[in-house]
């Protein structure tokens, strides 16, 4: 699906944060539709069915970004029952899905032997690409058994894990992650557990979590970390920006209780335009990734739709489960109809895809919605 001319000349961080600052809305969308319309030039957008599946929702991290999370005595608390799991996991085949994304909080009850069985009882029942457990899970799991993170992957890889979805990113900067989530892992394990997992032959996605406390210099310093790595490995399949979600949140209260004296959690909820910059920087930075997806979890369809002009050329999941980003209270559902309808109206062939970005299938019926 993809050409692989790269878009040149790279553009420097310093001109990042120009663009990023200065640029008007509708020249950066055209600068980032360009060097989508270079890689991907068959005007076809891309989107895999599958379902999130959370595991469990206790989490010892507690960041303050998250409404997902529970303490391991509250009664909302959960582990799915492998029984549970096994049900998501057909009913998602039933619907044409191909892949499972799963992933939890770091429940301390669990070690590697766990993931490692849950993995082989998945793999033993199902054909279906596993793609799992974000790097703060991976370094968990590694601490808890002391092991490497190589050594980690290679176990988890070995039980049946296909790619890793880069969750956990948030802002790849430390000054902004020791105030947002203080107990997470930082920038360099972030990045050490995707090396690791592309030097063993393993495809991962990055994701980015903008309009929080973060400034448009922490922006740049994430895409730049997301480019680095990219040049050494060209492990990363996608991009995936998306912004801060503040319902339900501690951050989100803290910000709004803080009023105007708020100095350490001045928050600035991404706008639509704000969103539709972000996105079409990393279009034009991140020239070496392949993919970027828009988000309509976050954003909406319509947003989505008009985030194809703005550099995305993948529409991301069906999503038939999502549990994370509606704890916050965000709930758009939409179904395979809603998004075929989506990519083409907007001037786009819809293509179901695998995680690698390969298509595997393109005859649709593309539904009439009014
Ligand atoms: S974002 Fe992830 S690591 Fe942080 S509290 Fe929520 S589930 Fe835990």
């Amino acid at each position: 699906m993809r050409k692989k001319s790269r878009p040149s000349p790279r553009i420097t961080r310093k001109q990042g944060l120009d663009l990023l600052r200065n640029a008007d809305l509708l020249g950066i969308g055209m600068m980032a539709d360009d060097v989508r319309k270079k890689l991907h030039p068959a005007g076809k957008v891309s989107f895999i069915i599958d379902r999130n599946i959370n595991y469990t929702n206790v989490c010892i991290n507690k960041c303050t970004f998250c409404a997902f999370y529970r303490e391991k005595d509250d009664p909302e608390a959960y582990v799915l029952s492998r029984r549970n799991l096994f049900h998501k996991i057909r009913e998602t085949i039933e619907q044409g899905g191909t892949q499972i994304l799963i992933q939890g909080g770091l429940h301390p009850d669990l070690d590697l032997a766990y993931y490692v069985d849950l993995l082989k009882a998945i793999k033993n029942r199902f054909n279906i690409h596993v793609h799992g457990f974000s790097p703060p899970e991976i370094c968990y799991m590694a601490d808890g058994a002391g092991l490497t993170l190589k050594k980690t992957i290679q176990v988890l890889m070995e039980a049946g894990l296909d790619s890793i979805p880069g969750g956990g990113a948030e802002i790849l900067s430390d000054r902004v992650r020791e105030q947002i989530s203080p107990k997470k892992i930082g920038t360099t394990r972030w990045l050490n557990v995707m090396e690791e997992a592309h030097k063993l032959g393993m495809k991962t996605t990055a994701t980015m979590m903008f309009g929080s406390i973060e400034g448009l210099e922490d922006i740049i310093e994430h895409l730049e970390a997301i480019r680095r790595l990219q040049d050494r490995t060209n492990g990363f399949t996608a991009f995936i920006p998306w912004s801060f979600q503040p319902g339900n949140t501690e951050l989100g209260e803290k910000s709004e209780a803080a009023g105007k004296d708020k100095k350490k959690f001045d928050i600035n909820p991404a706008t639509a335009v704000d969103y539709l910059r972000v996105l079409a920087l990393s279009r034009v930075y991140l020239d070496n990734v392949p993919n970027i997806q828009a988000s309509w979890v976050t954003q909406g369809l319509k947003m989505a739709q008009v985030a194809l002009r703005f550099g995305a050329n993948d529409f991301g999941s069906t999503m038939l489960e999502e549990n994370v980003v509606a704890a916050a209270g965000v709930k758009y559902r939409v179904s395979i109809q809603d998004i075929l309808h989506a990519i083409s109206s907007a001037g786009f062939k819809p293509v179901q895809r695998d995680m690698y970005y390969n298509g595997i299938n393109e005859k649709f019926t593309i539904p009439d919605i009014k």
